[in-house]
């Protein structure tokens, strides 16, 4: 399938899916948290988005506030999510019901937290898809074992009356993006699918991925903390930040032409297969904020090293925003980032 290379911009017109100035806050006993702060993004068919960061950065948070997957008791939601149409955060929850596993499925890291133990894998394909289509048992029965052979389960007649337990690691997670996409869903969430998973086996599900979504011409979301498995899976990225999008762009212009120091830092802090075995890593220095009590100005001031470039006090005392399209939420200029990254960064990333 060809996709269309198109910079992510602000307008949210048309989009399938479009997030707006979201906010995400959880009341605990310590105070509240604010998970995502302003957060805004776009997405079409047929187009994958990255999300990446670190734990704690607030992208599976967004994503499961996208499937109402929260805790009203506790959970403080503003701004707007729209799919095709419908927005989300305002509907009830019988037409989210309607939503999750039809339009809208999600595949996570450990299969086993989405597969029972107690019951066949093909039931558990098959129920999903009874319930949003109406279609008969052996109707289901049949559209299970033909998922099954769709994303590589040998014999799919025979392991669908199998167990999850009866699985290896890499047939469940096959198994749940089975079950994700029987009901040929619009759009696609995936929370770190492949984390548990060999390098092989994990090369060959991304492939899936990859061919199911033109397939089915899905929008897919895919959140990682990888950006190596991103530069595979993705059409656009956008790096998240103690809760909000510090960077966006096509896959394309954020890994040749990264704009925001974090993105440097998490590019600088992958392996490569060309450094010696046993090499060290270069991680972030220090830890991300806690978002009870997170920084003044800039999130990212206390990790950051090129503070002095900017000058004065505005890192910690002014929150950079996102520019609209491409761009980095950064004080530096165009200029200083543009030599920053020729000079000091670039050379270690060869
Ligand atoms: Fe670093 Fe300042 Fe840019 Fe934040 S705004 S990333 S602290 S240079």
């Amino acid at each position: 399938m060809t996709t269309v290379t198109k910079e992510p911009d602000d307008s949210g017109e048309g989009a399938f899916l479009s997030v707006r100035d979201l906010h995400v806050s959880f009341t605990t006993e310590d105070g509240v948290v604010r998970a995502v702060s302003g957060l805004s993004f776009d997405l079409e068919r047929g187009r994958t988005l990255g999300i990446v960061g670190e734990s704690g950065s607030g992208k599976s948070v967004t994503n499961l506030t996208i499937l109402g997957l929260h805790n009203p008791m506790f959970t403080t939601i503003d701004g707007e999510i729209v799919l095709d149409g419908q927005e989300l955060i305002t509907a009830r929850e019988s037409e989210l019901e309607k939503l999750r596993g039809n339009k809208v499925a999600m595949i996570f890291q450990d299969p086993l937290t989405a597969l029972s133990p107690y019951y066949t894998v093909g039931r558990q394909i098959a129920e999903p898809f009874m319930k949003h289509t109406g279609a008969s048992k052996k109707a289901a029965w049949q559209r299970a074992v033909e998922m099954l052979g769709k994303v590589g389960i040998p014999n799919p007649k025979e392991r669908a009356k199998e167990y999850p337990h009866q699985f290896s690691g890499g047939m469940r997670q096959r198994a749940m993006i089975a079950m994700a996409l029987v009901c040929d869903p619009d759009l696609l969430i995936a929370d770190e699918p492949t984390t548990a998973l060999d390098v092989t086996v994990q090369a060959q599900i991304l492939d899936l991925l990859k061919d199911l979504q033109q397939e089915f011409g899905s929008a897919i979301i895919f959140i990682t903390h990888d950006l190596g498995v991103i530069a595979d899976v993705a059409d656009d990225i956008m790096v998240m930040y103690a809760g909000g999008a510090v960077e966006r762009g096509t896959v394309h212009d954020v890994l040749r032409s990264p704009q925001h120091p974090y993105t440097w830092g998490l590019l600088n802090s992958m392996p490569r297969l060309d450094s010696d075995l046993g090499a060290a890593l270069t991680p972030i220095p220090g830890t991300p904020p806690s978002l009870l009590n997170p920084p003044s100005g800039c999130r990212f001031h206390p990790r950051c090293a090129f503070q002095g470039e900017v000058g004065g006090a505005r890192c910690v005392d002014e929150l950079p925003l996102l520019p609209p399209g491409r761009g980095g939420a950064c004080h530096l200029t165009a200029e200083q980032k543009q030599t920053i990254f020729v000079e000091q960064i670039k050379p270690r990333l060869r």
